[in-house]
């Protein structure tokens, strides 16, 4: 398989370089030059994608993982990465795949026929673009997310949303569901922690809310000391309600130290409880924890009637109180998301796999 191939989304500059137009980025690129994200180089007069077909290798995951809980719970995905990044995130906390120079990690090849053919084959009902983001491999990813919806398997992309207009459009009309980090609400914070901007993730945020039918779930992973203050969460949990609507689930995750931040400590339980405590009281109706033994955190209760929804412990899906069609058990109110007429039976298992 060919595993360099040439992308559309650049223009020739004046003095000589070519710049990538695929992220907000930017980069400028000169023949042979490599941009931020390692994966996208310049090769004669344009940019090409160097990693298209090759991946850091696969796993069946609950969806619950990802996480996305409002989509298909308690169904498997095939889920798998390749390499590079184009955020810098200090504190990454999977900078083995994101940060590595592709030839390190990306030991599996496989085409996206074989991708949309292989989750058939092991029961899984979605794909997920996850691991690192999935903009960095666009084509690859959208040649993918075309084979599976060929055969009604899902999509579903984990990303970090730092992607242009034209790109995004493309990417997002060939998803079912995406979980996309707001990893702060100041810019601030995107610019000293990341080498990124607040500003474009918002926009992409309301982009795939009002301008696409992807189910959008958002993950904040909280740092001590950093991102977490009362009033940071206030404001963030009030622009999403306001700007998405109430009923976008929101997750705050735990920080572990890792990469380049290893001076802060873990995220006390503690601080996870009160986001989740004060997005409630800025009106939000699905606000979880996460990478945390939280089951009251991480259930989904009917914000109608308070009866419990799903119940999870951890990736296990415990009790179960929607109807065939989604709707509230006990008074009919919709839960909003996607759901099957029964739970997947899929449950906490991570299983490797090879796509043949
Ligand atoms: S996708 Fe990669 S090469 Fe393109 S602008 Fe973003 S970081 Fe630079």
């Amino acid at each position: 398989m060919q595993t360099t191939v040439p992308t559309r989304f650049w223009h020739a500059l004046e003095d000589g370089r070519v710049q990538c137009d695929l992220c907000p980025r930017a980069c400028r690129l000169r023949d042979g030059q490599r941009g931020l994200c390692f994966v996208r180089a310049r090769q004669g007069d344009g940019v090409v994608l160097t990693t298209y077909g090759r991946s850091s290798g696969f796993c069946m995951d609950p969806i619950e993982k990802k996480p996305l809980f409002h989509y298909r719970p308690g169904s498997g995905v095939l889920s798998f990465g390749t390499a590079g990044c184009n955020l810098a995130c200090r504190f990454c906390q999977n900078w083995d795949i994101s940060k590595a120079v592709a030839d390190d990690v990306l030991a599996e090849e496989a085409g996206p026929e074989e991708i949309a053919a292989s989750a058939e084959r092991l029961g899984a009902q979605s794909v997920a673009f996850t691991y690192n983001d999935p903009v960095v491999f666009h084509e690859y990813a959208v040649d993918v997310a075309r084979a599976c919806r060929d055969r009604g398997i899902g999509t579903v992309a984990v990303t970090a949303g730092y992607v242009n207009p034209e790109p995004r459009a493309e990417f997002f009309a060939l998803m079912d569901a995406a979980n996309i980090d707001l990893k702060s609400f100041d810019d601030g914070f995107y610019r000293r922690y990341c080498a990124g901007r607040l500003a474009p993730v918002l926009e992409t945020l309301e982009y795939v809310r009002r301008h696409t039918a992807t189910w959008l779930e958002i993950t904040t992973l909280l740092i001590p000391g950093l991102n977490d203050s009362p009033q940071e969460i206030s404001a963030l949990a009030e622009w999403v309600a306001g700007r998405l609507g109430e009923d976008t689930p929101l997750h705050f995750s735990a920080f572990h130290p890792a990469f380049r931040l290893t001076d802060r400590p873990a995220t006390p339980p503690g601080t996870l409880t009160e986001a989740r405590r004060i997005a409630l009281a800025e009106g939000l109706r699905y606000v979880y924890t996460g990478n945390v033994d939280d089951p009251d955190g991480q259930s989904t209760r009917c914000p109608h009637c308070g009866a419990m929804l799903v119940e999870r412990d951890w990736y296990r899906l415990t009790a179960w109180g929607l109807d065939e069609g989604g709707r509230c058990r006990a008074c009919a109110t919709p839960c909003p998301g996607v759901f099957d007429p029964a739970p997947g039976t899929w449950g906490p298992r991570r299983l490797p796999v090879r796509p043949r």
